[in-house]
């Protein structure tokens, strides 16, 4: 069970296991320290499982699962010498916090108005897993993305996906940060480098080699 705990719901970060202990006695020692082990000391630590000496309050051993990044915890869980019972207990509970909204057929026909590149793969795979619905209706929608998804650089007549324009404003805003300004006679321009072309890119088709030619160039800090 343990092995299959979900990732936090808040944070995503990793669910572990925490155990501390509590006190069983209904009403301890009124003469031992009330603020070190005794009633007063405050709800269970994560992370307090130290022996106590015999003659402090006696108490019980619990356990729970809990984010370590962001502190999400279910709540403790009494546990025994064998403590598998009350490990499966908390981790039921740490699953059934998941919320994972049903993504619905809208979901799919936003997608399929909006320019989708290779970045958005882990987000439609994550939408995909959410859907529910009709399938045979669901269906062709998650193949025409998926092959979208495939036909992102690949320029069509009816589409001009998102990729290679991302790519060619990042070859733009290279050539600008290495402009430099320059006077003449008395007037300012800009004046972009002389790219250098490798002879081996010669061949290619006109943008293909000057697009080559601007990525050999060096990268200047980014923005
Ligand atoms: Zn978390």
């Amino acid at each position: 069970m343990y092995e299959q705990l979900v990732p936090c719901d808040h944070c995503g970060g990793r669910p572990t296991i925490g155990r501390s202990q509590r006190l069983i006695a209904p009403c301890p020692d009124p003469i031992y320290d009330p603020s070190r082990w005794g009633r007063f000391a405050g709800p269970p630590r994560v992370g307090d499982i130290a022996r106590r000496p015999p003659e402090a309050p006696e108490t019980e051993p619990l356990v729970c699962i809990y984010c370590a990044e962001c502190g999400m915890q279910t709540p403790w869980q009494p546990c025994q010498e064998d403590d598998t019972v009350a490990r499966n207990t908390v981790a039921e509970i740490w699953n059934r916090r998941l919320n994972r909204p049903e993504a619905e057929k809208s979901d799919l026909q936003r997608l399929v108005e909006r320019e989708l590149g290779v970045t958005d793969i882990p987000a439609i795979i994550e939408l995909v897993s959410r859907l529910e619905g009709d399938w045979s209706e669901l269906g062709p929608m998650v193949k025409m993305i998926a092959r979208r998804l495939v036909d992102a650089t690949v320029v069509s007549f009816d589409s001009w996906p998102i990729d290679p324009v991302l790519n060619d404003a990042a070859r733009y805003r290279k050539l600008v940060q290495l402009a430099k300004w320059v006077e003449i006679e008395g007037e300012r321009y800009a004046q972009f480098p002389n790219v250098y072309t490798h002879p081996e890119h010669q061949d290619m088709l006109y943008e293909d080699a000057i697009a080559a030619a601007v990525d050999s160039l060096p990268d200047r800090d980014r923005w």
